[in-house]
């Protein structure tokens, strides 16, 4: 009955809008992500001004409505800013019953943290922007010492009731055969497993590292999340 009711909410997740945006709920909606749905209909890694992006957060919130997203998240770099700007767009809008259904728009950050060793993006999703443990990660700059602490960052977004995934795990100094296990360890919920690592037209989640992700996130039964990381100004490409 349980995995009965868990699949229906989550083929549901990408057809009807749901005003939830808890963690539980997102569970959901990662649990149902499949590489069709990116980056049209799901996005969880985009850039605003308010970060190192190019586009300002209400210009990206109305792309997203014009591309027919379902499920986005704002991640700038230690700001919810431009999360903040865009929700509010989105409520101005009001979306009377129109034809263009208003997307679900997750809190999102980008957190940097020191994982064996070397520094690793962490994203994160769904938390309650006013909780005390969130406060040191938007105050936009990199934390330093403990704060720093991958382990520690993953606590903190737990805390605050949120989720966290490990950002495009193929780019960085350690193999992901190394990072992922250890994040895993550390409790992290997802890895961003459809990510296209070398900037192509058309988007595509690049193959060999996607299936080496998808592998591992698979053995230490994580979420698998996408993402375009838009700096530029198409959500539908990176740069
Ligand atoms: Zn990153
Ligand atoms: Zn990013």
């Amino acid at each position: 009955m349980v995995t009965q009711s868990l699949s229906t909410s989550a083929s549901q997740a990408f057809k009807t809008y749901s005003p939830s945006t808890s963690a539980a709920q997102l569970r959901h909606v990662f649990q149902a992500i499949a590489p069709k749905h990116c980056p049209s209909l799901a996005n969880f890694h985009m850039h605003t001004l308010c970060s190192d992006g190019q586009l300002r957060p209400e210009a990206l919130i109305q792309q997203a409505v014009d591309i027919g997203l379902r499920n986005l998240a704002i991640t700038d770099h230690h700001s919810i800013d431009g999360y903040r700007r865009a929700k509010q767009w989105l409520g101005d809008q009001g979306f009377p019953d129109s034809d263009s259904p208003c997307p679900t728009l997750w809190s999102g950050l980008e957190i940097n943290a020191g994982l064996l060793d070397i520094e690793v993006h962490i994203l994160c999703y769904a938390f309650e922007p006013e909780h005390l443990a969130i406060q040191p990660y938007i105050q936009g700059e990199s934390v330093f010492g403990y704060d720093y602490n991958a382990a520690h960052v993953i606590q903190s977004v737990h805390q605050a009731g949120g989720l966290a995934v490990l950002a495009h795990p193929d780019r960085y100094r350690r193999s992901p055969v190394e990072l992922i296990p250890a994040a895993a360890q550390m409790g992290i919920d997802g890895v961003e497993t459809y990510y296209a690592y070398d900037n192509p037209k058309p988007w595509r989640p690049s193959p060999k590292q996607t299936e080496l992700v998808y592998q591992l996130g698979e053995q230490h039964g994580l979420f698998h999340t996408c993402g375009t990381d838009t700096h530029g100004d198409s959500l539908l490409r990176r740069l």
